[in-house]
């Protein structure tokens, strides 16, 4: 008797589950896919793949989990998870038999994905290959230290990732990719989950563009960075903690003005005191940061530069400060991110390259050269720029350094544009 009424439950659910599962799918239909596709993706974007499970998988190493997660996912039912146990052995995951090939020549690298706990990753790239990994290229999102692309988004968050043909190595015949393989690897100190959602090409519609920027308002960026810049017609953008204008060593308001009037620099926000919008929780204090500093601007005639911001410290992970930024500004750059592509990966988290007193100008001129040659954005980050004695670690430039950036700049013929110009022709009508 028990048993059978057991059974007849079990059937009851099955039923249910099945019937549930059908209505499921039935709602879940093409449009509805494709609008979550275009909400997510650019119009110029080619989907690779959104990780429904239609595509041939094959896991060749590991101890950890790889499988399809049907509870966290922002696209169509399901995400491709893949966890690791926190010992050092590498995940790899390949898609195989990719009919017809695909060719990724022009293009950068789209991922929407989430990282539960990025101190914790060790390795994660995208491999892609013509000829069954005989030959292959390497995409990479985060590399040990030195991970520039990763620096760029929030642990446990789905974040769109752009990766250019800059950020990669290795090659094979990028006209006829056949195969696709994920590899994540840990620190040997915690597990770490992946989970990603869609992978597409963007073509690359620029010839590559520099972007000169300056941080911290200090003196030197009009005594000494306005004369060298100026030289080419190159104007560039500065980003002022409003409340440090006029101080000792800093920009005065008609220094600003004259950057801007003259040579046609942006005169952007940096908060007003600088502060650290990682470390403050309070709604009042950081909108006093965030919009009285766009006030400032804005009263004082920085119209152009005005909806622009730099995040200090380029610290930017506090959804409370973020939300607040989205509302009053168009563009925020934050400080270690090495390239940015175009069109961008998120314009609230533009990605510069960090000029440290010790980076050499021959660095930073590879760097543009790569750009032009793969139609990145190349936003560079400067603060002070000095005649002698730059030997901290990130307040200054040598002058000297400097100048051979901006020569070499002129000679490779290169766009250089200010951030507000960039967006305007760039940013503003894709979003
Ligand atoms: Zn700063």
């Amino acid at each position: 008797m028990k048993k059978r009424k057991i059974a007849i439950i079990s059937i009851v659910v099955a039923l249910t589950i099945l019937i549930s599962s059908m209505a499921f799918q039935a709602t879940l239909d093409e449009n509805k896919l494709q609008n979550e596709i275009e909400s997510k993706n650019q119009e110029n974007e080619e989907i690779i793949t959104i990780f429904q499970g239609n595509e041939n998988y094959l896991k060749t190493t590991g101890d950890g989990v790889v499988r399809f997660d049907t509870e966290e996912y922002m696209i169509g039912e399901q995400s491709l998870e893949i966890s690791t146990k926190g010992d050092r052995i590498p995940e790899i995951v390949r898609i195989t038999d990719i009919s017809p090939p695909i060719d990724f020549r022009g293009k950068f690298l789209k991922a929407w994905l989430k990282i539960s706990d990025r101190s914790a990753v060790d390795l994660l790239r995208i491999t892609v290959s013509s000829d069954n990994f005989e030959t292959s290229k390497n995409f990479w999102i985060h590399q040990r230290a030195s991970s520039p692309t990763a620096k760029s988004f929030q642990d446990n968050k789905w974040s769109p990732i752009t990766i250019s043909l800059t950020q990669t190595t290795g090659t094979t015949d990028l006209s006829k990719i056949n195969a696709i393989e994920i590899k994540l690897k840990d620190k040997g100190k915690r597990p770490v989950s992946t989970w990603f959602n869609s992978l597409s090409l963007v073509d690359n519609n620029s010839k590559g563009i520099v972007t000169f920027t300056f941080d911290d308002a200090v003196g030197t960026q009009f005594t000494n960075a306005v004369p060298i810049l100026s030289k080419y017609n190159y104007s560039a953008t500065t980003f002022v903690p409003t409340e440090w204008v006029g101080r000792n060593a800093r920009l005065s308001i008609d220094q600003l003005k004259e950057m801007q009037d003259v040579y046609g620099w942006d005169v952007s926000s940096h908060t007003r005191n600088h502060i650290d919008l990682k470390k403050n929780k309070n709604k009042d204090a950081l909108e006093n940061e965030l919009i009285k500093s766009k006030e400032f601007l804005i009263e004082h005639g920085f119209e152009k530069g005005a909806e622009h911001f730099a995040y200090p410290f380029g610290n930017f992970d506090n959804d409370l400060s973020m939300e607040i930024i989205k509302k009053h500004y168009k563009t925020a750059r934050i400080v270690r991110g090495d390239i940015e592509t175009l069109p961008v990966a998120d314009p609230y988290r533009l990605r510069p390259i960090y000029v440290l007193s010790y980076t050499p100008p021959e660095l930073v001129l590879d760097r543009i050269d790569k750009a032009i040659e793969n139609g990145d954005w190349a936003i560079l980050v400067f603060h002070g720029i000095v005649d002698k004695n730059a030997n901290d670690v990130q307040g200054k430039y040598l002058k000297s350094s400097f100048q051979k950036i901006v020569d070499g700049v002129y000679k490779k013929n290169v766009d250089v544009m200010t951030v507000s110009e960039v967006y305007n022709e760039f940013i503003e009508t894709k979003s």
